[in-house]
């Protein structure tokens, strides 16, 4: 499989930000606007700099926030569960917004992790062009290896603006990812607590 991350790196590298400026002017004219009316005059500057803050996850290592873990956890063995973490992403296919929730749960091995790093791991992730199921994936993924954990569990429900807005305008459709690793792929009763403890 292609590194998403090494591509858009080079990409990153090519583009400079005069080219992305010039680029969404080009699409305000595309969509019958004049980009040198007094309102637009600073827009296409204003859309880069928050792409640049909406895609910031290509510039961070997810694992990293994993590797400042605490050893002494007094034998704590059972599951860490962090509900209720915002998600802001964007989905690859129409680069609308993906919005909604995710619940992380990790069984610690000898090491837990400060709480605000699972929320970072999920953050880093969701700043990238993403689907749903990758990005479930690749959260649990990181929190299982990158901590040497048990097992993770990663649910995630989220709006698809792309089909909330336009398309099928489905505005109460929820798209519900779950996926798990480790012990928690291997039990089903862990499964079942950990979706006992995510519903409200
Ligand atoms: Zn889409």
């Amino acid at each position: 499989m292609k590194n998403v991350t090494d591509i858009k790196y080079k990409i990153l590298e090519k583009i400079s930000k005069d080219e992305a400026e010039k680029a969404i002017a080009t699409i305000l004219k595309y969509i019958g606007e004049d980009p040198n009316r007094e309102g637009l005059l600073e827009t296409p500057k204003r859309v880069v700099k928050a792409f640049q803050e909406y895609f910031s996850g290509y510039l961070v290592n997810p694992d990293e926030f994993l590797e400042k873990t605490f050893g002494d956890v007094e034998g704590y063995d059972d599951m860490v569960i962090q509900k209720h973490i915002s998600i802001h992403s964007h989905c690859e296919h129409h680069m609308a917004p993906i919005v909604g929730v995710a619940h992380v749960a990790y069984i610690p091995a000898e090491k837990v992790v400060g709480l605000s790093k699972l929320a970072r791991v999920v953050d880093a992730y969701s700043r990238r062009l993403q689907t749903q199921e990758r990005l479930t994936m690749q959260i649990a993924n990181s929190i299982y290896k990158g901590l040497k954990s048990h097992g993770s569990a990663v649910s995630i429900d989220a709006e698809h603006q792309c089909m909330t807005t336009r398309g099928v305008l489905k505005e109460n459709a929820r798209t519900v990812t779950n996926y798990f690793t480790g012990s928690f792929r291997d039990s089903e009763n862990l499964q079942k607590r950990f979706l006992t403890y995510i519903k409200d």
